[in-house]
């Protein structure tokens, strides 16, 4: 009785999720298309700790469904990736991006955003084409933009990688190796990558000031990075401790809500004015 009971139950909650997956995928490819859109971006102050100016952002996707309510955007570009239509997500921010991006420079305002690429979009020659040629319409280079890609990407086809990097670098993206520290690449393999910065992963930083081993593994990484000539930037600064001692270690850029947290176009504006970081 207790195997059927137990069996019920695993069906019951492989349903579950299967049926929160249909309709993660229904209501995004409904809110890709819908004018009043439930998706929108928001953007995360990136700070120098050699200069304290913000001197980029990074763009991070919001869906806050009408059917669902806000779904964390860690579940549905997963979902939206295994089931084939990332491209037309990174289509939509990418498009929002350059748009907020003529908007912050009509503004005065020189700060460089960063956009999260999938292992998807990386490979992905028309619509990083489609991206350029927007920047060009508004006489806009590919040097205004960071792309954000994950370690665990470059690590699954390494001459792939190469090859889409140099493409990336040598149309003027920065390339940013992001949740560095969660996959199996080495900074000496970096080293020969067309690489300009690595994210140090949250997960190091969020307990940094407590947790002697979290210290060492981010002081190591900053040691090489710096022996390589990679920017280094950490993400997840949630305390002032951890800031000064990414400093005082030779860290290059702060990101987390220590700094603020990320912020709608408007409230980011708004935040410029006001902040010691401007
Ligand atoms: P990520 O690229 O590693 O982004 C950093 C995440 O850390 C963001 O979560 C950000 O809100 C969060 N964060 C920043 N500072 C702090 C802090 O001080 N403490 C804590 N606890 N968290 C902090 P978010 O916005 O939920 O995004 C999660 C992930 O979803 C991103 O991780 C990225 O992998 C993915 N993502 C978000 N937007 C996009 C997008 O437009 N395209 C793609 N492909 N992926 C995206
Ligand atoms: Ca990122
Ligand atoms: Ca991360
Ligand atoms: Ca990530």
């Amino acid at each position: 009785e207790l195997g059927t009971k137990w069996l019920l139950r695993f069906n019951g909650e492989i349903e579950q999720r299967y049926l929160r997956r249909l309709s993660i995928i229904t209501g995004l490819k409904h809110a890709l298309h819908s004018e009043q859109s439930e998706l929108s971006l928001v953007y995360q102050p990136k700070v120098s700790l050699k200069t304290l100016q913000v001197t980029g952002l990074e763009a991070l996707l919001r869906w806050n469904s009408d059917a669902l309510g806000f779904v964390p955007p860690d579940e549905f570009i997963s979902i939206a990736e295994q089931a084939g239509f990332i491209e037309q997500i990174t289509d939509w921010v990418l498009t929002r991006v350059v748009s907020d991006l003529v908007h912050l420079r009509a503004q005065g305002i020189n700060i460089k955003p960063a956009v999260n690429l999938s292992t998807q979009d990386v490979q992905n020659r028309p619509l990083l084409e489609k991206l350029i040629s927007m920047l060009s319409e508004h006489q806009l280079s590919a040097s205004n933009i960071t792309l954000e890609i994950t370690e665990s990407d470059l690590v699954a086809d390494a001459n792939l990688a190469v090859e889409n990097l140099r493409y990336l670098q040598d149309e003027g993206f920065s390339i940013a190796i992001d949740d560095f520290g969660t996959g199996y690449s080495s900074l000496a393999y970096l080293k020969n990558l067309p690489v300009n910065a690595i994210k140090i992963d949250k997960s190091f930083v969020l307990n940094l000031t407590t947790d002697k081993n979290d210290q060492e593994i981010v002081h190591t990484i900053l040691g090489l990075a710096t022996a390589f000539n990679l920017e280094v930037v950490a993400e997840g600064i949630e305390d002032k401790q951890a800031m000064s001692m990414l400093a005082r270690w030779g860290c290059d850029v702060a990101q987390g809500y220590y700094i603020s947290r990320p912020l709608t176009l408007e409230a980011l504006i708004d935040w410029l004015e006001i902040t010691e970081y401007y």
